[in-house]
């Protein structure tokens, strides 16, 4: 099963896919995260990354494109695989169409997570506290000012996918406002039209 995860960031794709993975034995392809390895490494892709990041901007198509085409050569995303984070513009949609058909596979569905926006700023928030109540590093461009312009990249260059891909027949919608379990049944109830594979 091939599938993209759509929604603003804290829409809550990053913990739904994490809860998803083993059901399907598919991994969970997050750029975000792979970006955050890159700058943690330092290599030259995190190095061109870095300040756009932390700023709340997208980084480039080219960037990105190029780091999903490889990882989806990699074994374990053979047999599918959950985008979260990406295509995130029309032009990382096209090219992941033309990376795909090259392959001769195809998308499954598209799913969108409907949020109420102004809910996102305080799930970012304890986000947040969260993680740093873990001990842990907290994200740079989690605070409310950056988040501001990660929401407004959303909204500008990544919400005129739905329609892409409503052009395409994949779109599925969810409610993203329900509960963490109520979310996951309903992308469970979503997903298990694709597949005769999955596991209770
Ligand atoms: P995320 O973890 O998905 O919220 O992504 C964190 C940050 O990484 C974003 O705000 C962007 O700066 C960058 N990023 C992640 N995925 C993409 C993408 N598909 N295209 C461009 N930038 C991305």
């Amino acid at each position: 099963m091939r599938i993209i995860l759509l929604g603003p960031p804290g829409a809550g794709k990053g913990t739904q896919s994490e809860r998803i993975v083993a059901r399907y034995g598919i991994p969970q392809l997050s750029t975000g995260d792979m970006l955050r390895a890159a700058v943690a490494a330092g290599t030259p892709v995190g190095l061109q990354a870095k300040a756009v990041m932390e700023s709340g901007g997208l980084v480039s198509d080219a960037i990105v494109v190029g780091i999903v085409a490889d990882r989806i050569e990699e074994a374990d995303a053979r047999n599918g695989f959950i985008l979260d984070g990406f295509p995130r513009t029309v032009e990382q949609a096209k090219a992941l169409d033309a990376m795909l058909s090259q392959k001769g596979i195809a998308l499954d569905a598209v799913v969108e997570f409907v949020v109420d926006e102004n809910a996102l700023v305080g799930r970012i928030a304890k986000r947040a506290e969260e993680t740093a109540a873990r001990g842990q590093p907290v994200r740079k461009d989690d605070t409310p000012e950056v988040f501001k312009t990660r929401l407004d990249a959303y909204r500008t260059l990544t919400a005129p996918l739905s329609d892409y891909y409503v052009g395409t027949g994949l779109l599925q919608t969810i409610d993203g406002m329900k509960p963490v379990d109520a979310v996951t049944e309903d992308l469970v109830a979503v997903l298990n039209r694709y597949t005769a594979t999955a596991t209770s």
